[in-house]
Formats: structure tokens, sequence, C-alpha cells
């Protein structure tokens, strides 16, 4: 198969990341459908030209639905909002255009309250928050975005780093519908082939690490952007062989899940899952766990409740029931969301969050 760049149309490339053939994430059958579900290929490709990560291929529909907003995600954006306003990057006045995302996390809100008014044509300000990487095209997506921008506008442009799921050993941020995976350096490097300035990058804790950038037509960056592009590609963003190290994180945190999940069964603990994500659809069916070992994983998402997990079949309940059910502990899928849960749903036991499954022990 021809894999072509989504940015550069280069042909040159590396697959580094290869999780065979998975379910669609974003499908969660009916509770009692036998299956198969139908499963596609998951790879992480990187063009040699460009540097852009990306989904090699997508034989999926996605219908990424629209999740429960988290409370990490809405303050993130509010801090967001008040440290582009602080740095003098906000304009005062004018019009807003938001690129929304499935993840929710609108910041139209925030910017009407700073005097900005939402507009179908050119903006002043133009907001993509987790947006851009839904899309197929990214050389489409990128241009749509910069003809939207008025002369003196600002682009926003917000996403979850390619140097955190290096780092934090997140491979299964991999999934279908989502098309790119940005490196600092790869994306400056698109926008300024678009004739566009990154002006300054601010850093924030959510997925693990998020970046957003301040793009614009003219004026000159700031110190935070080269100092983030020497990090991240210190770290091995631009280097396929660095970043086909992934591919052995894959085993190492399936085993940790399996293992973790077998010695509660043996201690006669009850655990219980929480986050229905996509992510947790590539870890479980990679870990081999069942219901057997899992028996529920609750979701604050009513589309998800009294459906199943694709390829591990495990039902999906409501946090209600999660709470009726009074597990020992509760395994959290999604890490940013530990505050909200526990305290939404008091009694429930202990939270151990996956990502520090396996801590602790020492490398082989
Ligand atoms: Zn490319």
């Amino acid at each position: 198969m021809v894999i072509e760049c989504r940015w550069c149309r280069s042909g040159e490339g590396v697959v580094v990341l290869d999780l065979g053939a998975q379910p669609a994430s974003d499908h969660f059958p009916a509770l009692h459908d036998a299956g198969p579900d139908p499963v596609y290929p998951l790879r992480m490709w990187v063009c040699g030209s460009c540097g852009l990560a990306q989904l090699a291929e997508d034989a999926t529909t996605p219908e990424e639905p629209r999740g429960v907003e988290p409370a990490a995600l809405v303050e993130q954006a509010a801090d967001a909002v008040s440290r582009v306003a602080a740095a003098g990057l906000l304009p005062v006045g004018g019009t807003v255009f938001e690129y929304g995302s499935p993840h929710g996390g609108s910041w139209l809100g925030l910017l009407a309250d700073r005097g900005l008014t939402a507009t179908d044509g050119q903006a002043d300000v133009i907001v993509d928050c987790f947006g851009m990487m839904h899309e197929p095209d990214q050389a489409a997506a990128l241009r749509a975005r910069v003809e939207r921008l008025a002369p003196g506008g600002v682009l926003l442009l917000q996403y979850h780093s390619l140097a955190a799921i290096l780092g934090g050993a997140q491979w299964n941020s991999l999934r279908h519908g989502h098309y790119a995976y940005y490196s600092t350096p790869a994306l400056a490097t698109m926008l300024q082939q678009c004739g566009l300035v990154v002006r300054t990058a601010f850093r924030f804790d959510l997925y693990g690490g998020t970046v957003l950038l301040v793009v614009a037509r003219e004026g000159a960056p700031d110190g935070s952007v080269a100092e983030l592009v020497v990090e991240e590609e210190s770290a091995g963003v631009l280097r396929p062989e660095v970043l086909s190290g992934l591919q052995t994180t894959v085993g190492r945190s399936a085993g940790a899940l399996a293992d973790w999940l077998h010695e509660r069964a043996g201690t006669g603990e009850t655990v219980l899952g929480y986050g229905a994500a996509s992510r947790s659809v590539a870890l479980l069916c990679q870990a081999g766990v069942d219901q057997k070992l899992l028996p529920a994983i609750a979701d604050a998402s009513e589309a998800k409740q009294g459906r199943r997990m694709p390829g591990s079949a495990i039902p999906v309940i409501s946090p209600v029931e999660l709470m009726a059910a009074r597990p020992d502990v509760v395994l959290l899928f999604l890490p940013d969301l530990l505050e909200e849960v526990r305290s939404r749903l008091p009694g429930v036991g202990t939270w151990v969050s996956v990502e520090d499954l396996g801590r602790g022990t020492p490398e082989e």
C-alpha cells in the first residue's frame, strides 16, 4: 500500500508504531452483539520529508461521538485564554471563529467574555483546540485555517504533543480518526511554509503534555518557541528510530495491566474500570482483558452506557451503577479525570490510575 504524507504529499516515510488489526474505537456495539467486531489496520507513519507523524491509513468511517467534557478540559481552556491575553496576544474586540473538536472544550464563551464576537467569515481570532488532528487532509485543513485568518489576527492552535506521547509511552493515543500527531518542530515548519510566524508557545499538563501555539502573519517569535523545538528535537520527535521505541512500550503496558488484574483477581478484590475511551479500547485489546478480569467499565457518556467495549466486549455502565456495585478498586483509564471523579463518586474504594500500573518495578 502506498502511503502519501497528509501534509507534503511525500511518499517517503517509516511506520513507527503498528498496533495490528484493531476495532474502530468509536464503535460501541450493543451489549448482546456477539461480534466479531470489524477490525482495521492501525499504524503510525512518520513522513521522511516533513517529519509529520500521522495515521498511515484509515478504513473506518470515523464518527467520534462528542464526549462528556471533563472538568480538566474546561479549566485548561480558561487558563489558556488568560495566558494568551496576559501575553498581550489576544486582540481586544473583533471576531472569532472556532474549529470545533469532538473532544468538546469550546473557547467561544471565554472569548465572548473578552469582547470577541463569533463570525462565519474571516476572523481576528481562529481557535483550533484538538480540531485539526481530525482532518484526513492536513494540507487542506491548514490552508483553510490560514485563509480564514484576518490580517493582524491570531491563530490559536492547541494539540496533544507527540513529545508527550513519546515521553509518556502513550502508544494508545494512536487511534482511527486522529490523523496527525504533532510535534512542535514539524508543526512550526508547516506554519512557516504557510507564511505564518509562531509568536509563542504555552504548555499545559492536560493529556500528559499539551501545547498551545499562538500564530500570526507577522511579528517575531519569542524564546519559548525555539526552546520547545530544541527540547522536542532532542527527545527524538523527528527521529523515526526513536519514535519506534513506542512499539516496545505496547507490550510493557499491556502486560502490566494484565498482571495487575490477575493479581487483584487472586486476592479476591473486586475491580471495575472508569473511562470507556478510545485509549482504553486499544489497551484492553492488547492486554487481552475480558469481562472475567474486568466485569464493567463506567462512563459518563449516556451514548455508551448499556453497550459494550469494542474488541474486549466489556460492558459499559453508568457512574451510578459503579457506585452501587461498590468495587474495592476502580481502575481509571483517563488520568486527567482523577480529581473530578474522586469528588463526584465518593465511597467507591481506591482509585488507581492505569498509567501507574507497573511503575516502581525495575525494567528488565
Ligand atoms: Zn510530509
